[in-house]
């Protein structure tokens, strides 16, 4: 009773007064219906924010690092060894993944039909037989690990633990086993002239700036599966 007397002793209408008590819920009404502009707006905002962040030129450069770092080591790129049911024994202690079997026993039955015969050195290899191989050569020719890495993978690094590669020799000269003299042989000849019809590639040819000549080491691209293990390698040289 007391407000009542207060409010009539207010000297506004009551019509005016009504207006100015609902003022607020007008306004609240307004801004409910604009609401869902008012967020569309807001979100435009935020996202093209976000855009002009992403442009500048300071996350350019550390993405093109990013891409410029592709993870080699000493030059040799990261290969993930194979799964152990993808192995197939092609024959004694030569293990190849279950996809370049084919092909690389029809390469070697085509080679022996021009008279030419190749000889599987080494097939698959498994990290810890890489870190063998790369740390007591390593200590054998008293070389550093930058020096040995050009003729050798690290532990990791190898294309052998992807299966997919194969170091090959000429069955009648075997004193060029290993041995950049491999390529005066027959068998290397027919392997240029031949290799790429059977899916397989010479990985460090000559002008390869990482690592030494091996014209003894082929690694096969003939599957999806391959192509992805070998899809950096390529697109960097
Ligand atoms: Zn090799």
């Amino acid at each position: 009773m007391e407000q009542n007397k207060e409010l009539n002793q207010i000297d506004i209408p009551l019509a005016k007064r009504i207006y100015i008590n609902n003022s607020n819920s007008i306004l609240f009404k307004k801004l409910l219906i604009f609401s869902p502009f008012l967020l569309l707006l807001f979100s435009y905002a935020a996202l093209r924010l976000i855009k002009n962040i992403e442009q500048t030129p300071f996350m350019n450069l550390n993405f093109q690092a990013e891409k410029n770092q592709d993870n080699r080591i000493l030059g040799h790129l990261p290969y993930a060894e194979i799964p152990k049911e993808k192995l197939v024994l092609i024959e004694p202690n030569i293990e190849v993944h279950i996809d370049m079997r084919d092909s690389l026993l029809n390469m070697k039955k085509e080679a022996r039909k021009d008279g030419i015969y190749l000889v599987f050195l080494s097939g698959y290899r498994s990290i810890n037989l890489q870190k063998e191989i790369f740390y007591s050569l390593k200590s054998f020719r008293n070389q550093e690990a930058a020096e040995r890495a050009r003729v050798s993978a690290p532990p990791g690094y190898s294309e052998h633990s992807t299966g997919f590669a194969i170091d090959i020799g000429d069955a009648t000269q075997r004193e060029t086993d290993f041995e950049t003299e491999f390529e005066n042989t027959d068998a290397f000849k027919w392997l240029i002239k031949n290799a790429a019809k059977f899916h397989f590639k010479l990985s460090f040819t000559k002008d390869n700036k990482y690592i030494d000549y091996e014209p003894w080491h082929w690694r096969y691209e003939g599957s999806i599966e391959a192509l992805k293990v070998f899809e950096s390698s390529n697109r960097k040289s």
